[in-house]
């Protein structure tokens, strides 16, 4: 780590309810009410439960982001939500481009493009997901790949708007499926893709940037995680459900600290 400020983002998939959220959030600010100075939290909640959570958690140091964005501020779009719905429901980030995004409602990369578009102009900050899956990676993809998924959003942007957006580097094969990248594997990627944002917006841009881990993210392997010079933070599935996991989570030991 840098000077770059921890994020640890807890996403909540399709899991609790409006009065299991709010519970936990209340159980969370609890816990959380001496947050060290290097580390900025963030929980996802399913999109009903955003405003309650937000409410639970005002003034509290803990952001509440949405999971899914539709690209336009308002429309015929059945189902969906806007990025001005997730601002006005206390949301000042939303995940875009998760894999099972990708895989299950088949988000390309120029649609997940048009959402950090449209969340920019919005002023709420995107987590841009992206990852290979273990065809990939046995195949020798991985890197083209990344180049690829990241290239789609960031091609053609100015520094100011990429280093708004947080970059979220989940290898498929570690998600949900308790096989975590090592920390040399997690480091050698996003080593790699602070290296394609130099190359793209020169250093300066590229230090700023934050490039958070997923995969299997757990309180027993954050630190050594944590401990990689270009792993700036952790998006959080599984193990940000539970209290205790998460605020041991949040609670890494910090080279910086
Ligand atoms: C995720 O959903 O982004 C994720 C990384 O999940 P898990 O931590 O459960 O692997």
């Amino acid at each position: 780590m840098t000077s770059r400020k921890a994020l640890i983002a807890g996403n909540w998939k399709m899991f609790k309810t409006i009065p299991e959220a709010v519970d936990f959030a209340t159980a969370l600010r609890k816990a959380l009410t001496s947050l060290p100075p290097h580390v900025e939290v963030v929980v996802a909640p399913p999109s009903v439960a955003l405003l309650p959570t937000a409410q639970v958690l005002e003034s509290a140091p803990i952001a509440v982001s949405g999971q899914n964005v539709y690209p336009a501020n308002e429309g015929a779009f059945t189902g969906e939500i806007s990025p001005t719905m997730l601002k006005a429901a206390g949301c000042s980030y939303c995940i875009v481009g998760h894999s099972e995004r990708r895989q299950y409602f088949h988000e390309t990369d120029a649609f997940v493009r048009e959402k950090v578009d449209a969340l920019l102009a919005e002023g709420i900050t995107p987590i841009f997901c992206i990852g290979e899956s273990l065809a990939q990676r046995q195949a020798n993809e991985t890197f083209s790949l990344l180049s690829t998924q990241l290239n789609a959003t960031f091609a053609n942007r100015d520094r100011e708007q990429a280093e708004q957006i947080v970059i979220a580097y989940e290898p498929i094969w570690a998600i949900g499926t308790g096989h975590t990248a090592t920390p040399a594997q997690a480091q050698e990627v996003h080593a790699f893709l602070r290296q394609q944002l130099d190359h793209s917006f020169g250093a300066d841009t590229a230090q700023r940037i934050r490039i958070l881990y997923g995969g299997s993210v757990k309180p027993d392997n954050i630190d050594d995680l944590m401990k990689q010079p270009d792993i700036d933070g952790a998006l959080v599935g599984g193990a940000s459900l539970k209290l205790d996991s998460f605020v041991r989570i949040v609670s890494f030991q910090s080279p910086a600290a």
